[in-house]
């Protein structure tokens, strides 16, 4: 057994070894140790090998997928080798003690899921590959619970951005690439060819050629065909649900970078999880589906004013009709997951429940359609969903008549398929029941005969049908020719068998066994009819996805009063009353009450320097507005009074890059390079929100970058752009920057405490109130007055001296500098302004942030 296991565990490509045995997955050696302490169960030995007692552990079959969650969440990733022949088999092939025949025939890995008991039903499950074709990245990803496969191409510097979008739990890469992501998994390269690719495509949807899938390039099929080879052998052959790619166009989306991702906390937190993010302050879907399909459009907002408008109509047309509204979402709370189901089905994983979720699913969706298609003043993109739901008719009549109304999820009792559906099948079905009559006929007739009232007659799985007498009543029964056969003695009772209750056992048994083999026939047959319909169900399934995540958004609106954002082709921002709908819903909770503020940019006030106190709410003010340009571009309500966004191309979010540490960067190093990114790639259409730029560094450093880098934004990059600062010194750029202007986050002093406004004024920031903060944040008394006296003497110094910003006054404009090139100015601020930001990539920003370092 040991030689069967170590060849196995050669197959499994550093895996866990889940070896079957009998009722249990059992692990040995270093696997069962690791597995033991994840899953916190008993660490046995069995046996010895080498001399040494062997580490081991094991999981019952029946409780497995819980295991697997487990092992899977703790970043494992899992094969399965399964006993492929009976004993029986085993003992006629190679005699009395010949091993059991195993084979690993699957993988479970973390973006391979199909089971529901391991997917979170609010959350799609991705798996992307990723591989380079002359220079040009291709990129996959589908989730295969569902079937959704996107290709894309995108290029070194935004490969990281895109697999940030798409939020994989498991990426692939060709062997001994130099640009492999982290932690991916390398393949052979040859899975990652382009004609190979093509062919699978073509052959997995029955199809000469893809062009009405849309116009591949080498490097999205060379990424699809890695995708689809490493399916193929986790599955060891057994391909999910993939249903035809689709192209996902560069600029058609809202480009968002990892970064401004994770800043904007769009899906998960800075703690990591789900609340506190903006989905979960959004999400109002009564699907799995809808939520999943929220959490898509917030991912990847769009960048085409059609497309969005329509959304938005969509979204209106249910803001204004609560009562539609409410019917509607109340039909799809009680929607199955047909996607999911659809995706296990595929798999070969499916269960009698799994077609009739599909079954019920898709009859509803048919009501939904019927019901929408007769309202009036249908806005276009309901009328392009209508007929995805329909069309599902002899598929949904024959699973109607032939299951059973709830199906069970286990498929080896049978019972799922209904009356009336199989003639023969009910016939079976009639000769069991019959014989079960009979046998408790027997009983009863056996009682009388015997005069033993506590005679039973039980089932159990290994000795079938027998009769059951009390200890003390058993003696009669013993004798020859009492009719019975003795069969156990057991504690308290003994057991017999009689030739009558051998006959009827038997006919429940052959035609249990016969019906159990019509039931798997006609399951086999309803699973092919499901998989050949399967594009037509997926279609159905978005379009009910679409309605619930439109739905939602209606219902979220109306919750809070957002209102439609009006899309245009300008370059307007202007947000009036906008709020945070994350630290409102925080500020709620206790009872605090959100203060609304307006952000008014355009082409003449593109630029807004934001001051004032710490905690006074610069920071929300800059992310509510990036959160209602994202939300507004995926389609949904914005929570302000109003809202006039001019298409958005790119959004870029630093806000306070001081949790990064945990990556091994310092800080300061983290935010210059995030920095660089912006200044390299954010365009005239691009909104930008930059929060206290600088902040990690010395003082003057930090100064002298937040100056230039604002300078360059207005007269370079020329975007919409936030600026929260605590340098007052930069006010003077109001000076030299025409369409820059000076706000300020208001605070009062009262009877010597801080109250914090949070309200948004126009000007500078008046004076710093760090020491108040200080105070409301606890730091003592004594140590308050101490600074203030320190501060009293350095403002007296800098009123002596002009202070930080003392030669900053003669400071030639931006633009003037840039024209001095050659000169004797080698300071930190000059080179800055040599630079042509626009043609560094982020690696030579760096270099040159190192050397400017230097020369500090
Ligand atoms: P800053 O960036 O100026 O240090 P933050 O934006 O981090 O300040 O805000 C600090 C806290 O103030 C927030 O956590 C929130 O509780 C509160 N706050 C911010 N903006 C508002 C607002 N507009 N209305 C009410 N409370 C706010």
């Amino acid at each position: 057994m040991m030689e069967q296991y170590h060849a196995l565990k050669a197959q499994a490509e550093g895996c866990l070894l889940f070896y079957r045995m009998g009722d249990f997955f059992e692990l040995f050696f270093d696997d069962a140790k690791q597995a033991a302490a994840i899953l916190d169960i008993a660490l046995t030995a069995r046996g010895k090998d080498s001399g040494e007692p062997v580490p081991m552990c094991g999981v019952p079959v029946h409780a497995a997928e819980g295991y697997l969650a487990r092992l899977i969440k703790a970043g494992c990733r899992v094969a399965i080798a399964e006993q492929v022949e009976t004993p029986e088999q085993a003992k006629k092939r190679g005699g009395y003690k010949a091993l059991v025949q195993r084979d690993i025939v699957r993988f479970v890995t973390a973006g391979t899921l199909t089971e529901e008991a391991l997917l979170e039903p609010r959350r799609a499950n991705m798996l992307a590959a990723v591989c380079e074709v002359r220079g040009i990245i291709g990129l996959a990803s589908c989730d295969i619970s569902t079937g959704q496969m996107v290709l894309e191409e995108c290029d070194a510097e935004s490969l990281n951005a895109a697999l940030a979008r798409i939020g994989a739990s498991e990426v692939v890469a060709p062997e001994g690439w130099e640009s492999v992501p982290e932690d991916a998994i390398e393949r052979p390269r040859a899975d990652f060819s382009s004609d190979e690719g093509e062919r699978l495509l073509k052959s997995l949807h029955e199809v000469k050629t893809l062009d009405a899938f849309g116009d591949f390039s080498r490097a999205m099929l060379a990424a699809g065909g890695g995708l689809i080879a490493y399916l193929d052998h986790v599955g060891r052959g057994n391909l999910p649900l993939l249903l035809p790619p689709r192209i996902r166009a560069g600029n058609a989306q809202l480009a968002m970078d990892e970064a401004t991702r994770a800043s904007l906390e769009i899906l998960v937190s800075q703690q990591g999880g789900r609340p506190g993010s903006l989905i979960a302050a959004v999400d109002r879907c009564v699907s799995g589906a809808g939520a999943r399909q929220l959490a898509d459009d917030l991912s990847s907002p769009l960048c085409d004013l059609s497309a969005i408008s329509q959304r938005l109509a969509l979204v209106d047309y249910f803001h204004r009709d609560p009562l539609l509204r409410a019917d509607l979402r109340e039909v799809l709370r009680a929607l199955p997951d047909i996607g999911r189901a659809l995706g296990r089905v595929v798999a070969g994983r499916g269960s009698p429940r799994d077609l009739g979720q599909i079954r019920d699913g898709l009859a509803e969706a048919r009501r939904i359609r019927d019901f929408l298609s007769q309202k009036t003043d249908r806005p276009p993109l309901l009328d392009a969903l209508l007929p995805m739901m329909a069309g599902h008719g002899a598929l949904v009549d024959m699973m109607q008549r032939a299951l059973i109304a709830a199906p069970p999820t286990e498929r080896s009792n049978g019972g799922y398929i209904a009356e009336g559906y199989d003639a023969a099948l009910d016939e079976l079905r009639s000769v069991s029941g019959n014989a079960r009559r009979a046998i408790a006929a027997l009983e009863a007739r056996y009682r009388t005969d015997t005069g033993i009232a506590a005679l039973k007659i039980k089932h159990n799985g290994v000795l079938g049908y027998f009769i059951e007498v009390p200890a003390k009543h058993a003696d009669p029964l013993m004798s020859a020719d009492s009719g019975f056969t003795h069969r156990q003695t057991m504690a308290g009772a003994v057991r017999f068998n009689s030739l009558s209750l051998h006959e009827e056992a038997g006919r429940i048994n052959e035609a249990g066994g016969h019906a159990l083999v019509a039931e798997d026939a006609h399951f086999e047959q309803l699973t092919s009819a499901v998989v050949a319909d399967r594009q037509a169900i997926a279609v159905t399934a978005d379009a009910l996805s679409r309605l619930d995540v439109s739905a939602g958004q209606a219902e979220r609106a109306a919750e809070s009063d957002w209102c439609r954002p009006e899309i245009s082709e300008s370059t307007t921002l202007e947000i009036l009353g906008g709020r945070h709908p994350v630290v409102e819903a925080a500020l709620a909770k206790s009872g605090d009450r959100f203060v609304a503020n307006d952000c008014i940019l355009d082409e003449s006030d593109r630029l807004w320097l934001i001051g004032g106190p710490n905690m006074g709410g610069k920071s929300t003010f800059l992310r509510q507005n990036a959160l209602i340009v994202l939300l507004a571009q995926a389609g949904g309500y914005v929570p302000a009074a109003s809202a006039r966004i001019g298409l958005v191309d790119r959004l870029f979010s630093r806000v306070g890059a001081s949790d990064n540490l945990a990556k091994g960067r310092s800080t300061f190093m983290v935010e210059m390079v995030e920095t660089a990114a912006i200044l390299s790639q954010a365009t005239d259409r691009s909104f930008v929100i930059l929060d206290e730029v600088g902040r990690g560094t010395s003082t003057y450093d930090g100064l002298a970058l937040a100056w230039a880098v604002v300078e360059a934004v207005h007269e370079t990059n020329r975007s919409r752009c936030l600026f929260a600062t605590h340098y007052h010194e930069l006010a003077r750029l109001a000076d030299s920057c025409d369409s820059l202007s000076l706000h300020h986050v208001r605070a009062r002093e009262w009877k010597g405490d801080l109250v914090l406004l949070h309200e948004l004024a126009e000007g500078p920031a008046d004076r710093s109130y760090g020491l108040a903060v200080a105070r409301l944040a606890g730091i003592p008394k004594p140590v308050v007055k101490r600074a203030k006296s320190v501060l009293d003497k350095l403002e007296k110094g800098r009123a002596e001296t002009g202070g930080l910003a003392a030669g900053l006054g003669d400071l030639p404009l931006f633009a003037a500098i840039i024209e001095q090139e050659g000169t004797q100015d080698t300071g930190i601020l000059a080179q800055l302004m040599e630079t042509d930001v626009d043609a560094l990539s982020p690696r030579e920003a760096l270099e040159l942030i190192y050397r400017l370092k230097q020369d500090a």
